[in-house]
């Protein structure tokens, strides 16, 4: 990587492959983030989606290729480590503790940290952007719901003070008024703190409103990338992920068929 490069990419993979056991996940993507930047991974189902984000903050381990944050090589690194490095995952489906208070998950959030008033003072900065999660910082966060455990799960990551969130798709189950309510916070966390994200998301609109730059995922193979208003005006993306006038059975039917992108 050559030094201005590494001054604005944050992360940066080269032909990524993992798989869980035969089943190979993802099969040499490459992709790069910026800082600053929300970058997004849009995909189908079983597209590879998660698998990514779980590649790079060390969940599964890379069979090939390389991953750098911040310019150093964090392939198959312990995940403990990459959160200190300043990488913080939400996983798909919040994965919340339950049985622990709202206040306690956040704290776990800063389990890394041994500055209490740095702690405390992010504890009132999530709950600005959150202040739900104020009113039942006494609450088992088991009895939140979808969206405020989403809340949760993002606050969480955000106590660590990482420089890039790796987002996964945090409008499942929920309504697109929530949806749409979460997205409007990630863009405020992304321009206000400069935190960078990747998201991975299938509601194609609302990542593509949210997100800087885009990569199209299929089958394990990034098929497509470009900056987000670009690709929100090719016909592929209209037809197949933005559902938009002819798109339907039409859409599907071409998508199948179809070989390569244009
Ligand atoms: P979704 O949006 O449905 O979560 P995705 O794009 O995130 O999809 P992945 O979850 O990354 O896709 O899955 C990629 C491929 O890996 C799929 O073929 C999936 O069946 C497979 N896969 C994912 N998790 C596992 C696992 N724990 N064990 C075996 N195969 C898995």
């Amino acid at each position: 990587m050559s030094a201005d490069l590494s001054d604005s990419v944050l992360l940066a993979l080269a032909n990524v492959e993992s798989a869980y056991g035969p089943i190979k996940a993802i099969r040499g993507v490459s992709l790069q983030v910026k800082r600053g930047q929300i970058a997004t991974v849009l995909g189908s189902n079983g597209a590879g989606k998660s698998s990514i984000l779980k590649t790079i903050s060390g969940i599964i381990d890379p069979r090939r290729g390389t991953i750098e944050f911040k310019g150093q090589s964090i392939g198959g690194a312990d995940p403990a480590l990459i959160v200190r490095m300043g990488l913080s995952h939400v996983p798909e489906g919040r994965e919340v503790f339950p049985l622990l208070s709202v206040r306690d998950n956040l704290l776990m959030g800063a389990y890394t940290r041994s500055d209490r008033d740095g702690v405390a003072r992010d504890m009132e900065m999530v709950y600005g952007y959150f202040p739900i999660l104020k009113e039942r910082a006494a609450q088992d966060a088991g009895l939140l719901s979808g969206g405020q455990q989403q809340m949760l799960a993002i606050s969480r990551a955000l106590m660590a003070q990482p420089e890039l969130i790796l987002l996964d798709e945090p409008s499942l189950g929920l309504s697109p008024k929530l949806t749409k309510e979460i997205f409007e916070i990630v863009v405020r966390i992304n321009r206000e703190r400069g935190t960078t994200i990747l998201l991975v998301e299938q509601n194609a609109n609302m990542a593509l409103n949210a997100a800087d730059y885009g990569y199209v995922l299929e089958n394990g193979r990034i098929v497509m990338e470009d900056t987000c208003d670009r690709l929100r005006e090719k016909e592929d993306i209209k037809e197949f992920y933005l559902g938009m006038k002819e798109a339907g059975v039409r859409g599907e039917r071409r998508w199948k068929k179809k070989k390569t992108w244009r």
